[in-house]
């Protein structure tokens, strides 16, 4: 019996909706399998920022440190702002754990419309590579003198080589692994003359490690437009920790809904556990009300099932999700339909059990 000890981190809003419904899909999943989840859950984020003025412990990343990987919700709550829940949660455990490499596939889901009229379902298979632990999101910066008219404030966005070669490595073989072998290289280096050029140069140094693979460069805000009137000429995607950003959510909406996005939060080199959760945040309109999509938090937890090297039950998971998707008397709110959560769950366990 193989044990994964797995930290489940609802943190707020739908977080505290989706993730416990993940549990209970995983659990499905693991009956008459030689495999158990040992699911140790943390009540960090809004609550315990009330309680304690901080969103976790100081020394929180020591008991996540062993886990297998960490299963995420959401931060952000409506009477906190928006910088403090996202530093003192999420971007402390991406950053304390060197999580670098944000990986998010985008695919039409079965069942799912979307809202680009001439695009067919095979036409839009992406998956973007967000560099997660510099650039933009570095954190670096200040501000003086605030409230009077002399105020300054700045966020330095900071690239190092060590940084960019390592998300431009892993982007191309990640690249190489899918069919297309096709790498989408996004930058700005028309108007940020020095770290996107350097950029750009990594890239182009990195490809010739991978002669294999095909690769092009888009501005990117150019890659808006591409995305929309071109899917299919876009394949494995990198870019900076904004950027991509940026771009996910509208990868997201043109796949049908946000509320069906995945992401892992990755350590390649598995000094640390990764953390998987929904791109989605924590969807202050319709919290507490049994209509969160959970989608998106499962097909999180396929990613998590292939990290943890279970392709198997990660390929029954997502048959199953795709099953679920297919029917549109399981859509929830977000995808134009009726069903609430508990009915997408329960479809999904329902399939699983077959
Ligand atoms: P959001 O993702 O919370 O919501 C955007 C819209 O999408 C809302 O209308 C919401 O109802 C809908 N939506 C999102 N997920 C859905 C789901 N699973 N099912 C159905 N509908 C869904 O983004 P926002 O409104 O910009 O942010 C709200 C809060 O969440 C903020 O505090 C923000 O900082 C935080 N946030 C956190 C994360 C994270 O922790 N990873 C990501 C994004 C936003
Ligand atoms: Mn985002």
């Amino acid at each position: 019996m193989k044990t994964y000890n797995i930290a489940s981190i609802p943190g707020d809003g739908i977080g505290k909706e989706v993730i416990p419904e993940c549990e209970i899909v995983l659990q499905a999943l693991a009956a008459n399998q030689p495999i158990t989840f040992a699911f140790e859950r943390f009540d960090w984020g809004g609550d315990y920022y009330r309680q304690h003025g901080k969103m976790m412990p100081d020394d929180g990343l020591e008991p996540l440190r062993n886990k297998d990987a960490i299963l995420f919700g959401s931060a952000g709550d409506p009477n906190i702002p928006d910088h403090i829940t996202l530093w003192g949660l999420r971007l402390k455990i991406c950053q304390g754990f060197d999580q670098y490499a944000n990986v998010r596939p985008t695919r039409i889901l079965p069942g799912i419309e979307t809202p680009l009229r001439h695009c067919q379902p095979n036409q839009l298979d992406w998956v973007i590579v967000r560099e997660n632990s510099e650039g933009e999101y570095a954190g670096l910066g200040g501000r003086a003198h605030q409230g009077h008219p002399i105020e300054v404030a700045s966020d330095m966005s900071i690239m190092t080589r060590v940084g960019v070669e390592r998300i431009q490595r892993f982007a191309f073989k990640l690249a190489q692994s899918r069919p297309r072998k096709h790498l989408t290289v996004i930058t700005k280096s028309n108007a940020q003359r020095h770290a996107m050029v350097m950029w750009d140069e990594i890239a182009r140094d990195i490809a010739r490690e991978f002669p294999d693979v095909t690769w092009d460069k888009e501005l990117v805000d150019a890659a808006t437009a591409r995305m929309v009137n071109r899917p299919e000429s876009l394949d494995t995607i990198v870019a900076t920790n904004l950027h991509a950003d940026v771009l996910s959510d509208l990868a997201a909406a043109l796949a049908g809904s946000l509320g069906i996005a995945p992401t892992g939060n990755i350590d390649p080199e598995r000094r640390y556990p990764s953390m998987f959760e929904p791109i989605h945040g924590s969807a202050f309109d319709i919290m507490g009300k049994g209509l969160a999509n959970p989608i998106g938090t499962f097909w999180s937890a396929v990613m998590m099932l292939n990290h943890l090297g279970e392709p198997t039950l990660a390929n029954r998971l997502m048959q199953a999700i795709e099953a679920v998707t297919a029917n549109p008397q399981l859509h929830t709110r977000d995808l134009g339909g009726n069903a609430m959560m508990k009915d997408v769950t329960n479809a999904v366990c329902e399939e699983i059990s077959q």
